[in-house]
């Protein structure tokens, strides 16, 4: 039963008094029941909520109303229940953490070339353009456009830095960018174009508006997508679905994300159930050994049990990496 849907929305627009809207915020989401992780700056709003149909719908209506988000787009997923635990509404410095300081864009200056999701099918095929995923590397690595370039990072604030390093390969092509819902090519873009890259483009409302485009119907995106939600990734191609997730255990096709055991830790990893439960959900032996490894404690194992499991990994993994 879908009586539930998921929100995903953001907007720069000057915010006066962010602490107040906040606190206003907060109140009406709370009012309607909305959980989420909703983000306020003097930059605008990035949020993603979810809740009861009737409630997400009379959320999008205020917002509407309200002239500072009145053209702002809903990307808007139906779900059987909330993809959050809490509501989290709070007052950031920034929208997306890209810390650039006093180089800072302001999208509503400096963007890139907006596309929509059928120019964007049509130019990602050109041969001289190249694509680049603005997300980490753990987003890429469940799905992504075929052929993207994956840039090697934790963070969104790391990509200013990596983009410089490999600045070689993309000189003299014209750029294609994409995130999950927009936001952070907004800035991404700006700032490429503030670098000196001339023919940058952006993929307007991001991969979440991309999929249910009618006419591309999420096609040449491989995998599923990554949320930061508790669904943590949705299905993108309606056409065919090609799994490029891989075990980080044994390399086989896979699209599972866990967290590792140790808490300490809590690497994204991609494995099997069988996979999981063979490897204590632990990304290496120490994660494995930690004194509070959250599989041992969830599955009540006795030291006893651990023990065994480690045994039987010690007889096969010699001379494996993991
Ligand atoms: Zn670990």
């Amino acid at each position: 039963m879908e009586n539930y849907q998921v929100l995903l929305y953001y907007h720069y627009v000057k915010m006066e008094d962010p602490d107040a809207f906040v606190k206003e915020h907060k109140e009406l989401c709370e009012s309607l029941g909305l959980r989420g992780r909703i983000l306020v700056s003097h930059e605008g709003i990035n949020g993603t909520a979810s809740g009861p149909v009737e409630a997400t719908e009379k959320y999008m209506a205020i917002m509407h109303d309200d002239p500072r988000f009145s053209d702002m787009p809903f990307k808007v997923d139906p779900a059987d229940q909330h993809a959050f635990k809490k509501l989290k509404v709070k007052h950031r410095p920034e929208l997306v953490t890209l810390r650039l300081g006093a180089e800072d864009i302001d999208p509503n200056e400096v963007t890139g070339n907006y596309l929509e999701p059928e120019e964007f099918y049509e130019k990602m095929q050109d041969e001289n353009t190249i694509v680049i995923d603005a997300r980490n590397d753990y987003e890429y690595d469940l799905g992504h456009f075929r052929g993207a370039i994956r840039p090697d990072i934790r963070t969104f604030r790391e990509l200013p830095d990596w983009i410089e390093e490999h600045k070689k390969k993309f000189e003299g092509k014209e750029i294609l960018t994409y995130c999950t819902g927009g936001i952070r090519c907004e800035k991404f873009s700006g700032w490429l174009l503030e670098k000196g890259f001339e023919n940058v483009n952006q993929l307007h409302g991001g991969i979440a508006t991309y999929a249910k485009h009618p006419k591309t119907k999420g096609q040449l995106w491989d995998g599923k997508m990554y949320v930061f939600d508790e669904r943590i990734s949705v299905p993108i191609n309606q056409v065919e679905h090609v799994v490029v997730g891989r075990d980080y255990f044994d390399d086989t096709p896979c699209e599972r994300y866990v967290n590792c055991g140790n808490p300490e830790c809590n690497e994204q990893i991609i494995c099997s159930e069988e996979n999981e439960h063979k490897y204590l959900r632990g990304c290496t032996h120490e994660c494995r050994v930690h004194e509070r490894n959250r599989y041992v404690e969830e599955h009540g194992l006795t030291d006893k049990q651990v023990q065994e499991r480690l045994e039987a990994l010690k007889d096969e993994s010699v001379g494996k990496a993991v």
